[in-house]
């Protein structure tokens, strides 16, 4: 269990996040998420739209690849149009850094969104009003 970590991160920047998935829907919006680390705790602290990202009917990926060294790139988060918020085996192969968040319909409150570790297991989110 020593790689469940717990989440934070503001309300207003989840609520970026919601945002951008409400324009972007029916498609899949995608975004990199850059944080700071301290004992059990990945605080998020801003949101990077990738270079080169492709929005589609399916995952949104792009060539992570191409993208600078950036430590304080903590992983990545999509949308799911669906609604459902299940990681799925294709998520597993998009897995960047070292959480995962998947934001699902209708992108409007703490329900809608959660956070996984790259064994696909669910991780505890605090959603802080700064
Ligand atoms: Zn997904």
């Amino acid at each position: 269990m020593a790689n469940l970590v717990t989440v934070s991160m503001s309300f207003e920047l989840l609520d970026s996040i919601f945002e951008g998935a409400r324009q972007l829907y029916p498609k899949e919006t995608i975004l990199m998420l850059r944080g700071k680390k301290s004992k059990d705790t990945i605080r998020i602290t801003d949101l990077i739209i990738p270079p080169l990202a492709t929005y589609g009917y399916g995952f949104a990926s792009y060539p992570f690849h191409l993208l600078p060294m950036d430590f304080s790139l903590v992983g990545t988060v999509h949308s799911h149009p669906s609604g459902n918020k299940t990681f799925s085996d294709v998520d597993i192969n998009h897995f960047f850094g070292r959480i995962m968040m998947i934001v699902g319909y209708p992108y409007a409150s703490q329900q809608d969104v959660v956070a996984y570790n790259c064994q696909g297991e669910k991780l505890s989110l605090q959603i802080t009003e700064e």
